[in-house]
């Protein structure tokens, strides 16, 4: 495999997914905006953050894959501490391209 491949290869599997907050800080996240906005319902806090709405952040999908297997493992909750975009190993990528450039 060519460099350029070997690249493709690992940004094919890491690569970012949305997940939906209902409202800034929430604490959880779903996989859709739609799941968001019907858990957000239940929510009566009456604050700016619940008037806006669901919002997304990105992870990373394989990142995201592991650590959740890792934390299912365990029982604890997944808290998307190594699997936020952009993941390690894309930030690595880029920092090297950057100074190959
Ligand atoms: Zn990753």
């Amino acid at each position: 495999m060519s460099q350029p491949n070997v690249l493709e290869a690992v940004l094919a599997l890491h690569k970012p997914v949305k997940k939906w907050e209902p409202y800034e800080g929430a604490g959880y996240s779903f996989n859709t905006r739609e799941e968001a906005l019907r858990s957000g319902g239940e929510e009566d806090l009456g604050t700016v953050a619940i008037e806006a709405g669901p919002q997304y952040f990105e992870i990373c999908e394989e990142c995201g894959r592991i650590e959740s297997e890792q934390l299912s493992e365990t029982g604890e909750d997944w808290g998307y501490r190594e699997s936020l975009w952009p993941c390690p190993t894309v930030a690595a990528i880029e920092s090297a391209l950057k100074e190959s450039a």
